[in-house]
């Protein structure tokens, strides 16, 4: 199940029937040097932050975790996986640009798979070259530690290591293919299995680009399984030790659930994920595989942040249902592990019910509701964001305002708070960006006589909600021609002023139901404060931060990562760091 090592020397990318994965070696890059590098990420390890001489310890972070030399016992590999990439089975893909080292034993005894990420070329690497260049590692890397740093399951990034090795990217300024640096980003977990790692056992005649493990297909299946469940969800193997298909389901049930948690977890931050294939779907339910991911700036449910997903399958509001889908395909990939009439009937039963529920949750802390939990608490959550998306309101920032908001605020601090909250949402200038039509006239009448002419047609190639859409913008848009900046500002105004009073009359049931109105006060802004982040990942400092490292300055990134590791209105004690932090970040702070 395993192929020599060198094999990717000795032949190059190509179908591996029979594997699991293949032995692989970093190729070496010319200069390696560090970038940035993740203390807490690497403390896992048991890496501490260099005391003596840190520049020899940078040095010595860039040989290692460029793969230049290999750790001492490490065997690297590159593990095979399939998956559905945009909704259809795609074969083969595998780690065409991670390669595995091996597992650390942490300082308090847990195991971390640590990976290379753009450290050449696998047998699983197919038309591209294994190499990830500057801007999309310094991306994953910032990304990653931000979202743990937000309390979202994730894996990790220790280090960013960038060279003076090229590879041609297909980004065109002036006409001209731009060279970029290769760099690698050492990424930590406690496993990088993928629901497409189960997708490998697909009996032939599914098949598309690869057979999966010739012989003996069941067994590994059930090794792998076991490895999976044992090693990961050691307590689901010891409660069902002795009924197989009933451990089976309680893992295929638990997976379910993290998962539903962990999509309700990117909703209430405003991320979008990007390319949520299956072979980007984690195991043991984290977030993997930083792309084209983006956090939301302006809240629009219909966020696309994948250039490359024209249908919008990816869209920041399909997140929920595109998790679920996946996991349909987990369960089909268990099959006759687990048959899928049990498997079905655990979705369908858990996933929704957890999903709303710590969604609900999560939105209750933003809001500040700690004391009841009432029924119409959705319908206030989903009224703030369709005021957010009726006046453009900045996702992360409008939350973070809400703590300052209070039943007793006076009319004058009633009109300020107004007006720092419209100050996060459009001008007029804005929302006619927001609402630009998109399709010219002609596209538009040759569809809508389409949709007249052959409805079944229409409605099959899913362009009717488009249609519509459009025809919306094309409404809104002509509204918004006749506005001023000032009508704008009004009208965003009397959108909020509206919301707000709903919520000042949930607020007022809270105080209600406490004996002390200040004590009930301090504690809700603690918790809004410490579950609405004030620093994200925003693209342009993500971008920022890019441009200063293409130019040899590394500061930028670093000062980034500082910032987003405290990504909330700290409690005394953090002020500090978040100040000096701030300090350092000046650029990325008044960014933000
Ligand atoms: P992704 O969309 O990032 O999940 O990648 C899909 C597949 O393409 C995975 O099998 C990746 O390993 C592979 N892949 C992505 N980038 C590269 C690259 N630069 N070189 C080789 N394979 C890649
Ligand atoms: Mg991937
Ligand atoms: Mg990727």
């Amino acid at each position: 199940r395993s192929l020599p090592v060198d094999a990717s020397e000795e032949s190059g990318p190509r179908a591996v029937p029979g594997a699991c994965f293949a032995r692989v070696r970093p190729s070496p890059l010319r200069n390696p040097r560090l970038v940035a590098m993740s203390l807490p990420a690497l403390a896992l390890l048991g890496l501490e932050e260099p005391a003596a001489d840190p520049a020899e310890a940078e040095a010595e972070a860039a040989l290692f975790f460029s793969g230049n030399r290999v750790l001492a016992g490490a065997e690297p590999a590159a593990h095979c996986y399939c998956g559905h990439q945009f909704g259809s089975f795609a074969g083969q893909l595998g780690d065409g640009a991670a390669m595995y080292l091996g597992e650390v034993l942490g300082p308090r005894g847990e195991r971390w798979e640590i990976q290379l990420k753009g450290a050449g070329i696998t047998p699983f690497s197919r038309q591209a070259d294994g190499r990830k260049v500057l801007r999309s590692s310094i991306r994953e890397f910032l990304c990653s530690e931000a979202m743990f740093h937000l309390g979202i399951p994730t894996t990790r990034a220790g280090t960013c290591v960038t060279s003076d090795s090229r590879v041609v990217r297909d980004i065109f300024y002036d006409g001209n293919p731009k060279n970029e640096r290769c760099t690698v980003v050492l990424r930590i977990a406690s496993t990088f299995i993928r629901f497409g790692s189960f997708e490998i056992f697909k009996p032939p005649d599914e098949y598309t680009g690869r057979k999966g493990p010739s012989v003996n297909r069941n067994d590994i299946r059930i090794q792998m399984l076991d490895y999976v469940i044992s090693t990961f969800y050691p307590e689901i193997q010891e409660a069902y030790s002795d009924n197989t298909v009933q451990r089976n389901a309680a893992f295929f049930k638990e997976i379910t659930k993290r998962t539903a948690r962990l999509v309700a977890e990117w909703q209430c931050v405003g991320f979008c994920h990007g390319v949520l294939n299956t072979d980007n779907m984690s195991i043991v339910g984290l977030t993997i595989d930083y792309g084209p991911f983006g956090f939301m700036d302006r809240y629009d449910p219909e966020h696309v942040c994948n250039g490359s997903d024209n249908t919008g399958r990816y869209a920041y509001n399909k997140q929920p249902e595109i998790c679920k889908w996946n996991l349909g395909k987990l369960a089909e990939a268990l099959v006759p592990e687990l048959p899928l009439e049990i498997s079905q009937l655990i979705l369908e039963e858990e996933y929704d019910a957890e999903f709303e529920k710590h969604y609900l949750q999560k939105m209750r802390k933003k809001l500040g509701l700690i004391q009841l939990e009432l029924e119409e608490d959705s319908k206030l959550v989903s009224e703030l964001l369709e005021t957010m998306h009726l006046t453009a309101g900045d996702f992360t920032n409008i939350f973070y305002l809400l703590s300052s908001f209070s039943v007793d605020i006076d009319h004058s601090k009633f009109e300020d708070f107004l007006e720092e909250l419209t100050s996060q949402c459009a001008s007029v200038e804005e929302l006619k960006v927001v609402f630009k039509p998109q399709m010219d006239p002609r596209q538009l009448s040759m569809m809508l006589m389409l949709a007249q002419s052959n409805p079944q047609l229409f409605a099959l190639i899913g362009t009717k909600a488009n249609i519509n859409k459009e025809l919306e913008r094309i409404e809104q848009f002509s509204k918004l021609q006749q506005l001023t900046a000032d009508d704008v500002l009004s009208r965003n105004k009397r959108h909020w002023k509206e919301w707000l009073e709903k919520y000042r009359v949930r607020l007022q049931k809270e105080i209600e139901s406490v004996g002390n109105a200040d004590t009930w006060n301090t504690e809700r802004v603690k918790v809004m404060n410490s579950n609405n982040p004030k620093y994200i990942l925003r693209n342009y400092i993500a971008q920022n931060a890019i441009e200063a490292a293409e130019n040899g300055d590394f500061s930028e990134v670093r000062n980034v990562l500082k910032l987003l590791e405290h990504p909330f209105q700290e409690a005394e004690g953090f002020q500090e760091v978040k100040e000096d932090a701030e300090e350092e970040g000046a650029t990325a702070t008044a960014a933000v």
